[in-house]
């Protein structure tokens, strides 16, 4: 494995970013560090009477803007660069789409295919407990990211209740609805990443209809990108999990696929079939001839090993950091746009706002609302980068990170520094 480090990533992209903005140092160095880190270790008792002790975080990168959000990941290769890194990324996606908070982001070192439903429930809610001391509505509100989902945010929600002693709904986001989740929270990443994908595809005048999609991960946000911008006519070339990859230049059935994988837990492309449509490696997914290529899953995936055979003319990044800085040069210079995670996938945060929002007023807004709000807030955000994209000239990634840091760096300017 590679040395690759997301955190230096992130801290690089900032740098850029303040570089073109001619910040000072001193005006946003406090962004190169995360704010507070939480590391934990708990034991949990075993279906089979044994007990085993995992590791977890919860870094929360900034508060300068609002409570600090972002969701949490169980995963067997989360550590702590990874997740400081998804904090941060958490900051500027908050602060690019302009909604009150700061960032954060949760991990728990844990494979969950490994663990039995009732095993993986005590994991959960014995992290929640031991994270219970930093989080809270008015602090640090967490939400579901890879492996997580909205039944987990519920024992989350109970978790933390019960040891506060009342119900405390609006401390975490994603839950399930009759527990006080948003309508259109399940799929507002995806959403935002169809939407942004329609606006960039207009400024390239490249109808969508025409075009060819490749994504790379089929969890809740590439399946959800794939069905909607299929939808929108767009033409589903190739899709891949961690298990399998397929190709089919005519395009393929989505409907079938997505019916298929979320038929029964566990199910994957591996043991999926369709007429003419091809298995092909990982690799060859990324480096398809296709319009858009939209990554999915997880960091590292465009890298300076792979970055220059890259055929896409755009790439969408639906998963947080999957592209690494070498990889941007590169990609950079061969003309390919890069739409930023922190602009294509802030769907989801937005909606967790949303929520948030809903469960402090007590109030319940209809979903035609929420996707309504949705739209109104990723295209304004999306006009904001390719603006400073146009008049400085900057990628679309330094570009929302100038978005971003202006008003970072207007925040902490005005708080001033305590004491
Ligand atoms: N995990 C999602 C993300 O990376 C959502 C975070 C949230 O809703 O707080 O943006």
């Amino acid at each position: 494995m590679s040395t690759y480090n997301p955190y230096e990533n992130v801290k690089t992209t900032i740098r850029n970013a303040a570089g073109k903005l001619g910040l000072e140092e001193s005006d946003y160095i406090i962004s190169l560090y995360p704010e507070r880190e939480l590391k934990v270790s708990f034991p949990v008792r075993m279906d089979n009477g044994s007990v085993r002790v995992f590791e977890g975080y919860r870094v929360q990168h900034s508060s300068a803007r609002g409570p600090s959000k972002g969701g949490i990941r169980f995963h067997q290769d989360t550590d702590e660069n990874e997740v400081k890194a998804l904090a941060a990324w958490m900051t500027f996606k908050c602060a690019v789409v302009g909604i009150p908070y700061g960032g954060a982001k949760g991990g728990v070192t844990v494979d969950p295919f490994t663990l039995s439903r009732a095993e993986l429930e005590r994991v959960t809610r014995r992290f929640a407990a031991m994270i219970t001391p930093i989080i809270g509505p008015e602090r640090d509100i967490p939400a579901p990211d890879v492996n997580t989902n909205a039944e987990m945010m519920g024992w989350i929600m109970d978790t933390y209740s019960m040891l506060k002693g009342y119900a405390v709904p609006g401390v975490v986001t994603g839950k399930p609805i009759d527990i006080g989740g948003s309508l259109g929270r399940t799929e507002a990443t995806g959403r935002g990443v169809s939407i942004i994908t329609q606006e960039i595809l207009k400024k390239l005048n490249m109808p969508i209809e025409k075009t060819r999609v490749v994504v790379q991960g089929m969890g809740n946000v590439g399946s959800i990108s794939a069905k909607l911008i299929n939808e929108l006519g767009a033409t589903i070339i190739g899709v891949g999990d961690v298990s399998s990859c397929l190709y089919k230049e005519s395009g393929l059935d989505m409907s079938d696929i997505l019916r298929f994988l979320s038929a029964k837990k566990g199910n994957l492309l591996k043991d999926y079939e369709q007429n003419g449509a091809k298995r092909i490696t990982n690799e060859e997914l990324l480096t398809l001839e296709t319009d858009v290529l939209i990554p999915a899953a997880l960091e590292n995936q465009i890298n300076a090993e792979n970055a220059a055979n890259i055929k896409a003319k755009v790439i969408i990044e639906a998963a947080n950091g999957p592209t690494t800085v070498e990889a941007d040069t590169i990609l950079d210079s061969k003309n390919i746009i890069v739409v930023p995670d922190i602009l294509a996938n802030a769907g989801g945060v937005v909606v967790s706002y949303f929520e948030w929002v809903q469960n402090l007023q007590s109030f319940m807004w209809e979903e035609d609302e929420v996707n309504q709000k949705l739209a109104v807030k990723m295209c304004k955000a999306f006009d904001a980068v390719y603006g400073m994209h146009t008049e400085k000239k900057a990628t679309l990634r330094t570009s929302a990170y100038m978005i971003a840091l202006q008003k970072l760096v207007a925040a902490y300017k005005i708080r001033g520094i305590f004491p």
